[in-house]
């Protein structure tokens, strides 16, 4: 049993802490924010994340898990001390610090003995070392503290069995016995770990993001071949994934990339190599079409409908993946901007993250359901491919809408069906003819002569 203090109580930290607590480790949460320090020693969690309130209170009641605001009480044993605040973007695409900064010299200006302190949340190469310096400049000087770089590889929407049962764990430091000992948290659960230098561990991390993002933006540059050329890119990448030199993961053409994770840290390593001389064509390349996907949406939109000024536009989703409240940099965010941008009205659902949605989006209504928000809409967009959209009764929600035209942006509905269903259907690449304006006029005389029932 160790004694761990994790700076920071959110998606990561909050995960961490409850993961190392149901390891057996004697851990405390530190956060600054008190609202949420409140909430999580009422035993509220405050974000949607499958597992994790089952996992919070059952830690909680066994006594190996606390919460606090405050660094001394929350330091006074640790012998590790892992970092996981945010690190956004800066204003040019960096790694912004300033978070893991005010945390690094809390430590060391809370730090009663020796500890190990492990950065988890994602930093650029050579934070560790940047760590060291601020923890030596901050912290009295018979205390040492080791540093180890540690990434995190967890998904929102399945944290805790990915913080479980993880590929691997990465530890980076130029303190072999300090890895060792971090290592030695992680040895219950089984896989992979690999001891390496912090700035190779630091762009593990980064570099994994990246080409996630790269298999994204990839699989949406072939969905726009797919459409002019007439092949559907779900069955082009089932059947690209079943090579396992290319493997059918992160392979899903849509709406593009999002969260709090790929978005800032491609950017964070498009900005480090070119600060650093290099010339990183391929990741700029990535983000531009990553950005230009949202407005594939929109062109589909007009291309039925024209103008998009006063009309109302349906969005199932809001969240940036299935399974999260998460709304940092959702797609659904910028589609909503252009829409409003060019006079839409927007009314949205979305089963997780409506309170954090309606805070953040007062141009936007809401429905209660999806049948609720498609109700009068001239489009239905669907944005996040939460499972309770692919379960819809499709006829109920095809005679709520005033014009039934769906823009699938994840391709969770077959076309053909959706087409015999009275749908105007367009996914992402899935084959359909670019029609021009004569032809969907004449579809939709066809659809008004014939209702369906
Ligand atoms: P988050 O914004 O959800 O949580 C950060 C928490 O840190 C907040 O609760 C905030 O109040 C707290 N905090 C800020 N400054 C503090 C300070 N000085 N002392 C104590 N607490 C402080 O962030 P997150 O999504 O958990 O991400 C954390 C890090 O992990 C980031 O670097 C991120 O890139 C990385 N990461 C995130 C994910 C993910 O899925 N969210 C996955 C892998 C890695």
């Amino acid at each position: 049993m160790a004694r761990i203090a994790v700076i920071g109580t959110g998606y990561v930290g909050l995960v961490s802490s409850a993961c190392f607590a149901d390891l057996g480790n004697d851990v405390v949460g530190i956060d600054i924010d008190a609202t949420k320090v409140r909430l999580l020693e009422q035993g509220c969690i405050p974000i949607y994340e499958p597992q994790l309130e089952e996992l919070v209170q059952r830690n909680r009641t066994a006594g190996r898990l606390r919460f606090t605001t405050d660094y001394l009480c929350g330091l006074a044993d640790a012998e590790f001390v892992f970092i996981a605040v945010a690190t956004p973007s800066g204003s040019e695409g960096e790694a912004d610090m300033r978070q893991v900064e005010a945390a690094t010299i809390a430590i060391a200006q809370h730090l009663v003995g020796d500890a190990v302190v492990v950065n988890k949340s994602t930093m650029p190469i050579g934070a560790a070392d940047w760590v060291t310096q601020l923890l030596r400049k901050h912290q009295t000087p018979d205390i040492h503290c080791a540093v180890v770089s540690n990434p995190e590889f967890l998904r929102e929407g399945s944290a805790v069995a990915d913080f479980m049962q993880p590929d691997r764990v990465v530890l980076g430091s130029n303190d072999r016995a300090a890895a060792e000992r971090v290592a030695a948290l992680y040895q219950p659960l089984k896989c992979p770990i690999m001891l390496t230098d912090t700035r190779t561990a630091e762009m593990i991390k980064y570099a994994s993001n990246a080409l996630l993002a790269t298999k994204i933006s990839f699989i949406n540059e072939i969905a726009a071949i797919c459409e002019r050329l007439g092949a559907d890119v779900r069955q082009v990448a089932q059947g690209m994934g079943y090579d396992r030199r290319i493997g059918a993961a992160f392979l899903d053409a849509g709406v593009g990339y999002g969260g709090s994770c790929f978005p800032k840290d491609v950017r964070a390593l498009e900005h480090m190599a070119s600060v650093h001389g290099s010339h990183p064509q391929l990741l700029r390349t990535v983000m531009d079409i990553n950005r230009d996907q949202k407005r594939v949406v929109l062109q589909k939109l007009r291309q039925v409908l024209g103008t998009l000024q006063d009309r109302t536009i349906g969005l199932l989703g809001l969240a940036f993946k299935p399974n999260t409240d998460d709304l940092r940099d959702a797609p659904a965010l910028e589609i909503i901007h252009l829409l409003c941008h060019e006079g839409a009205s927007v009314r949205a659902y979305d089963p997780a993250a409506m309170d954090k949605a309606r805070a953040l989006l007062p141009e936007v209504t809401f429905g209660r359901d999806a049948y609720e928000t498609a109700q009068g809409c001239d489009a239905l967009l669907v944005i996040t491919e939460w499972n309770e959209f692919k379960q819809l009764d499709l006829r109920r929600l095809r005679r709520a809408l005033a014009f039934p035209l769906l823009v699938d942006g994840r391709n969770i509905y077959e076309p053909d069906a959706m087409t015999r269903l009275g749908f105007i259907y367009c996914g992402i690449g899935r084959g359909q003819p670019v029609w021009s304006p004569v032809e969907y006029l004449a579809h939709e005389t066809a659809r008004t002569l014939a209702p369906i029932s």
